[in-house]
């Protein structure tokens, strides 16, 4: 028997009928030929990922104290949803969704001035976040992550090596996943995130045919 509180916690209501409205609608602003341009020249979707800043949808499930709409995940998982069935399909999608969830660990497990420091520039899409977790040797199974970061004077020293990470080569901060004890010393297999400087990658891993070169990942 489905319990009923999460029933209810994923039943439609008028807000969340107002979401995908507003979101279907300012998607429609962005037709087909927008999308094709953008893919047939491996552009990233500047003018789209601006008008979804503008209309604060950016910081959907932000804190309201950063300048986010202090929804949830599951209003995220709807503007997701219906992006992705507009026209720039799961591409539109890449361009906004590191965005949205990537950097909910901030806002999770950030301190008071991280988050002051870190937030309000991605809500307003004035910095763009890519998320680096996988791994040559680690996909889903993130306790297989070796990655390390060290402390170092002010910051860390990253070494290790990350694939897969979708609009690295806009972004200007990676949300990367990293241990700080390595592996064989830990106690639990959990590790530590240190948001760092984004390491740009030009190796490119997209199939052209599936409208996913102007959201690219490298
Ligand atoms: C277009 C694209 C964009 C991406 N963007 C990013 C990005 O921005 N950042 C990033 O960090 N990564 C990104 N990835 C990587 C993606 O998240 C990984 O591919 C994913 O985590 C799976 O890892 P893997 O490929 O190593 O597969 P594996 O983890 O090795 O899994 C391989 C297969 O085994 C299955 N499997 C794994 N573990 C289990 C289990 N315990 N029980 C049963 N079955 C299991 C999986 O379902 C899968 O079918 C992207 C991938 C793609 C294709």
């Amino acid at each position: 028997m489905p319990d009923r509180a999460a029933m209810d916690a994923l039943a439609d209501t008028a807000e969340r009928a107002a979401i995908r409205d507003a979101v279907r609608a300012l998607c429609e602003r962005f037709g087909d030929s927008y999308w094709e341009e953008l893919d047939r020249t491996a552009t990233f979707p500047h003018a789209f990922h601006r008008a979804v800043a503008d209309a604060g949808w950016l910081g959907i499930a932000m804190p309201e104290a950063y300048g986010g709409a202090g929804l949830g995940i599951c209003e995220a998982a709807i503007l997701m949803q219906t992006v992705a069935n507009s026209g720039g399909a799961f591409a539109a999608c890449s361009a906004i969704h590191m965005n949205i969830f990537g950097p909910h660990a901030i806002v999770v497990h950030g301190t008071a001035a991280q988050k002051q420091r870190m937030l309000p520039p991605l809500i307003r899409g004035e910095v763009r976040a890519c998320f680096g977790v996988t791994e040559p040797d680690a996909g889903l199974d993130t306790t297989r992550l070796t990655t390390r970061a060290s402390r170092e004077g002010g910051g860390y020293v990253v070494h290790g090596r990350k694939i897969w990470t979708s609009t690295a080569q806009v972004a200007q901060k990676i949300v990367l996943l990293a241990r700080t004890t390595t592996a064989c010393r830990c106690s639990t297999p959990t590790s530590t995130a240190a948001p760092s400087r984004c390491a740009r990658s030009a190796r490119w891993a997209a199939p052209p045919s599936i409208r996913t070169r102007c959201s690219s990942t490298a």
